[in-house]
Parts: structure tokens; C-alpha cells; sequence
């Protein structure tokens, strides 16, 4: 029978700390230790609570060992709540590998959910397209960072991004000229705290709109760009359809194409693209 204790994944606050759950305070009141990214950042949460407990530090530089150490306690029986500075552990912060050492070591793990900036800031941003893509921070470096929105720049859905107040220009300035200006962008800032701004405007707009007031470039952002823009397919005349659908019927899809393509003077790509539908409702 296994008698180890368990490992609560616990979602904090991102500001305001009545969003802490009621469960949260349950469990970490009654947990044997608290693991937490920074100690004394935790402890200041948990006096606001009234609570004082055992903190053990566990942040990106030491999350293996401290892992350890923590899969040991929970096999001896010991319960452990895991804590981030804030929102979600895990989430572009440490949590991750102790999570995966404890399940490799048969630990039950239980998350508590609770804040965390990328869906408070999606739920604010009226983005009606669904699905996203949470990318967490880009590059520190500027040609690093516009080779990674690059990769991004077709995707067709939200892209969700977290910016520090000293890359929020240079990020967006980046944004702008990688990805189509006219894509809308929400500029979530310092959610759940006394500053808290929610912006909408085109890209091409927010550099601008940053510069006119530092004050718009100070705090915590989550950077929300809608979906890129659905690329129109080109039209495919009834009789170049026609005589694709019957090579289809004879030849594999790219000889079929290539000949279409030769007989009709339609355009490949959007030949290719009609074959692909075709097959794919067969
Ligand atoms: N684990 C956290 C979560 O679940 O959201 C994220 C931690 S990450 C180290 C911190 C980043 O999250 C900040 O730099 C900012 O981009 C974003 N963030 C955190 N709190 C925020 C807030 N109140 N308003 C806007 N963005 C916030």
C-alpha cells in the first residue's frame, strides 16, 4: 500500500490577494511544508493569512535537488504545498520538474486552481477567435526574439505572450514589423492591482501609444495578438476542377495536380490546396 503523502500544486494570487481560493488557504494551512519559489516572498502571503509554516525554498536553480529532498518528505508520509511567486507554479515559472519527479516517484499530486495572468488576461481581451497559443516570454536578445515571432506569424490562433516593463517597447516595436500591423493587440497591464489597464489597438499603433505616457510601460503585462488574418483561398474555375477531380480518379495527388496544373494554366497552389480538400471529404 503506498503511504506517501501528497504534492498540492497551489495557485497564489497575481495582485489582488483576495483572489486567493478558499481551498488554498485549507491546504496550505494544513500541509506539513510549504515549497516556495521565494521564501520570504511567501511569508508575506501567508502573515496577510494569518498563517505562519515551515517555507523551503525551491526556485529554477536549485529545483532538482530541492526536489529531492521534497520527494523524499513526501514518501516518508509528509504533505507539501508547491508556491510560486504568483499565479499558477509551472506556468513560465518553476513548479515543472518537481511535479514530474513526484509522479515518476508515485506521489499523488493535486493542483489547485487559481490565478494565473494568461487566462485572466484572455478573459478580459474579447478575442472572439478561439484557441490560443501561450508562448510565455520571448527572447531577451532582439534578433533571437524576431526569429521566434517569426515562427509564429502565420498562426491561426491568439498568441499570449508575458512582458517585463524594460522589453514591453522593444517586444511590441518587434511584434509590429514581424507580424501584420493591422492584427489587434491587447496590452494587459498590472491585472487584479490598483493600475490595472486593459488596451486594445492595432500594433501598428502601440508603439506610439506606449511612448506617449511611460507610465503605460511600467508594471506587469500579459500581451494578447489575435489570430492572423485567414489567407484567401484563390478560386479554382468549374472546368480546372473538373479535370482535376478525374486525374484524381487515376493518378496520385501530385501527378494529378502537376497535369491539371499543365492542361488548365490554373494556378498550382490553389490546385494543390482543392486536390487536398478533395481527398479529405472522400
Ligand atoms: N506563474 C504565473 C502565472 O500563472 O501567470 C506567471 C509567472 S511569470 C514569472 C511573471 C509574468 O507573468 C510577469 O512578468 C507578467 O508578464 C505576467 N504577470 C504576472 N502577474 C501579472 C499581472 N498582475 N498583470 C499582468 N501580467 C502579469
Amino acid at each position: 500500500m503506498n503511504h506517501s503523502g501528497t504534492l498540492y500544486v497551489v495557485a497564489t494570487p497575481i495582485g489582488n490577494l483576495q483572489d486567493i481560493t478558499l481551498r488554498a488557504l485549507e491546504v496550505l494551512r494544513a500541509v506539513d511544508v510549504i515549497a516556495a519559489e521565494d521564501t520570504r516572498h511567501t511569508s508575506g502571503l501567508l502573515s496577510h493569512f494569518a498563517m505562519q509554516k515551515k517555507l523551503l525554498a525551491v526556485h529554477e536553480h536549485n529545483e532538482r535537488k530541492a526536489g529531492e529532498h521534497l520527494v523524499q518528505r513526501l514518501l516518508a508520509g509528509e504533505s507539501v504545498a508547491l508556491v510560486s511567486d504568483a499565479g499558477t507554479p509551472g506556468i513560465s515559472d518553476p513548479g515543472a520538474v518537481v511535479v514530474e519527479m513526484a509522479h515518476a516517484a508515485g506521489v499523488k499530486v493535486v493542483p489547485l486552481p487559481g490565478p494565473s495572468a494568461v487566462v485572466t488576461a484572455l478573459s478580459a481581451a474579447g478575442i472572439v477567435a478561439p484557441g490560443f497559443r501561450f508562448h510565455g516570454f520571448l527572447p531577451a536578445s532582439g534578433s533571437q526574439r524576431r526569429t521566434d515571432l517569426q515562427s509564429l506569424a502565420d498562426c491561426s490562433v491568439t498568441l499570449v505572450f508575458y512582458e517585463a516593463p524594460h522589453r514591453v517597447l522593444a517586444s511590441i516595436a518587434d511584434m509590429a514589423t514581424v507580424l501584420a500591423g493591422e492584427r489587434m493587440l491587447t496590452i494587459a497591464r498590472e491585472l487584479t492591482k490598483t493600475f490595472e489597464t486593459i488596451h486594445r489597438l492595432p500594433l501598428a499603433e502601440a508603439v506610439s501609444w506606449l511612448e506617449e505616457d511611460a507610465n503605460r510601460q511600467r508594471g506587469e503585462f500579459v500581451l494578447l495578438v489575435e489570430p492572423a488574418p485567414v489567407k484567401e483561398a484563390v478560386p479554382v474555375d468549374m472546368e480546372a476542377e473538373r479535370i482535376l477531380k478525374l486525374l484524381l480518379s487515376e493518378l496520385p495527388l501530385k501527378q494529378a495536380v502537376k497535369l491539371a496544373t499543365d492542361i488548365t494554366g490554373a494556378k498550382k497552389n490553389a490546385l494543390y490546396e482543392l486536390a487536398l480538400n478533395l481527398k479529405q471529404s472522400q
